[in-house]
């Protein structure tokens, strides 16, 4: 895996044409961000959707706006985050990425975790959540965290777009927001050895 990159942008630029993903056949572009997160929090959802697809940013459209609002109740703005999906390609009708093309993005995320070194990962939704926790339930385990093997905690969320059509996942969303704040109150911040040691581990 190709992993010296100088900046995001540089980083999604080789993995935009070294990808075997179908999906970039029948999508505009890929969607991405490039500038670092000042929070180290590092927000991560399914797939693309139209607005997405269409300004190459990710959760610009309804789910974006309402994610927008959940950072801003516990005092984060969207440009101190970063937010990226489990695959960079918008699927036709917004339909759910299939296994193989969760797999083919698969080392493009595990490139961008490398160069980001992120402090939390916040899984939005039951792809991102597996990704991570494979076998894991979003409606078990909403709202907590788990230590990824890598030392980086993983903490899982409902979708937001998810909450557009079920009114009573918006309250939940809430509080879950809630139940992260106070995590990341209590985490410290990672020392220089742990860093390390899960760099080491990432590049295996
Ligand atoms: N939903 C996602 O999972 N990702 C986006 O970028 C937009 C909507």
């Amino acid at each position: 895996m190709k992993t010296d990159f100088k900046t995001l942008k540089e980083l999604h630029e080789y993995y935009a044409v070294h990808n075997s993903c179908e999906l970039k056949k029948v999508a505009t572009q890929p969607v991405y961000e490039t500038s670092i997160p000042s929070s180290g929090i590092l927000f991560i959802g399914e797939a693309p959707g139209r607005n997405e697809d269409l300004q190459g940013r990710p959760f610009v459209g309804a789910a974006g706006k309402f994610l927008d609002e959940l950072l801003k109740s516990i005092g984060y703005s969207r440009d101190e985050v970063y937010v990226s999906n489990v695959v960079k390609y918008r699927p036709p009708n917004n339909r759910e990425p299939q296994e193989e093309e969760k797999d083919a993005c698969r080392i493009w995320l595990n490139a961008e975790l490398l160069f980001i070194k992120p402090r939390v990962i916040v899984t939005l939704g039951r792809h991102a959540l597996g990704r991570f926790v494979p076998g894991a339930s979003i409606t078990a385990f909403h709202g907590q965290s788990f230590e990824h093997p890598t030392g980086i905690p993983v903490f899982a969320m409902y979708h937001p777009a998810a909450a557009l059509y079920n009114p009573n996942l918006r309250e939940v969303l809430k509080k879950d927001f809630i139940a992260l704040k106070n995590f990341l109150d209590k985490r410290p911040k990672v020392s220089k050895a742990k860093q390390e040691e899960i760099d080491a581990i990432l590049k295996l």
